[in-house]
């Protein structure tokens, strides 16, 4: 039977990635060699790094004076890089959610961390917006896609100080201006490759600041000068990243990335919003094209293990919500067709139909 993944993250890839990605496991470009047996300073990987910076740059279209890193430690690993490389006296974090949190935690482990806004009372149900951003502080904070909550920040925000933000779950969904942030992270296992790989973008001139002394590793200027090469980087997931930005070239870009997460968006909020049955989590006005959250009606709460072993039987993987919001969550990354949100949506029906 065909499987439909909807897993949050590590989360579907493309067919083609996932295919490459084992050739170059059996065969890197016809070496007689396993990418997993050579060094990350052969010419064929070097190769392969700088093709994945440059697509980065042409995909996003990263301006001049911006890094990119390929990094290991995950998006976790930047909540403390960042307060690290640009803590002095004071940060500012907006909360919207559990990864939120964890970042801003981190920063206060530096001194004053100021939480700007909350959608906590609301189980982060909404992306906070009546809110003013201290300028006093050294940078502000944000996660663009709140994944297990299914709120998005789709435009990119005016910030009078630095703005850093961590885009682990809707990096590559739309065209974006990355000359409004200071510093966009996050994990790669969600939109670009298998785990074990995190991703910086870094404006240059915005490093070394600090007075601190900071520890080579957790340093960004060391992975800048050495090009992501300081240590040995997480070599398959960068493989696989590459094929995903070539992947996501090959379909059309972001612009054509957006406009078919639009179209799987659309259909599956339209099918929860005319639902008897399914309601949705998010306020409508901040859902997110990535994670699609949504729960049973009260009316039907005692179906809500019924229709998760129904949709399961039916080929839909990893639907269940997050444990802190219940329900369901259905992940549709760029990677995801509309073919599998369609075969989502005819369950849901065939489901409501069936009570
Ligand atoms: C998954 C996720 C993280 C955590 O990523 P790790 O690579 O596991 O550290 C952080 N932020 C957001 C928004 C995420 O979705």
């Amino acid at each position: 039977m065909k499987k439909h993944n909807f897993s949050a993250g590590p989360s579907i890839l493309a067919r083609e990635v996932i295919e490459k990605t084992a050739q170059a496991v059996l065969d890197f470009n016809n070496s007689g060699l396993s990418i997993l047996e050579i060094s990350h300073r052969s010419k064929d990987f070097e190769a392969v790094i700088a093709e994945a910076r440059e697509l980065f740059i042409e995909l996003l279209n990263i301006p001049q004076g911006y890094s990119v890193l390929f990094l290991g430690g995950g998006a976790s690993m930047q909540f403390c890089m960042i307060p690290f490389n640009f803590f002095e006296k004071k940060a500012a974090y907006l909360n919207t959610g559990v990864w939120a949190n964890k970042a801003m935690k981190e920063a206060k482990g530096f001194g004053e961390t100021v939480e700007v806004a909350s959608s906590k009372d609301a189980n982060y149900t909404f992306i906070p917006k009546d809110y003013t951003i201290p300028t006093d502080a050294d940078y502000f904070h944000i996660t663009t896609n709140n994944t297990i909550y299914g709120t998005e920040i789709l435009k990119d925000i005016d910030s009078p100080i630095p703005l850093i933000a961590d885009m682990s779950s809707d990096i590559f969904s739309r065209p974006m201006d990355v000359s409004k942030y200071a510093l966009i992270y996050g994990g790669a296992q969600k939109n670009l490759a298998p785990a074990g790989l995190a991703f910086v973008i870094v404006k240059d001139e915005l490093l070394g600041k600090v007075s601190r002394y900071i520890p080579t590793m957790l340093n960004y200027k060391t992975h800048i000068a050495e090009g992501s090469m300081f240590n040995t980087p997480p070599v398959l997931p960068i493989y696989s990243a590459l094929e995903t930005l070539k992947w996501v070239k090959a379909n059309g870009g972001l612009v054509e990335m957006e406009k078919k997460n639009i179209a799987k968006a659309e259909l599956l909020y339209n099918a929860i919003d005319n639902s008897k049955m399914f309601v949705g989590t998010a306020e409508k006005e901040d859902r997110s094209r990535m994670n699609v959250c949504f729960v049973m009606k009260p009316e039907y709460k005692e179906l809500e293990a019924d229709f998760l072993k129904f949709a399961t039987a039916a080929g839909m993987d990893g639907i269940k919500g997050h444990r802190s919001v219940g329900g369901y969550r259905a992940s549709i990354y760029n990677a995801m067709p509309i073919e599998s949100v369609q075969a989502l949506v005819d369950c849901m029906h065939e489901f409501e139909n069936q009570h």
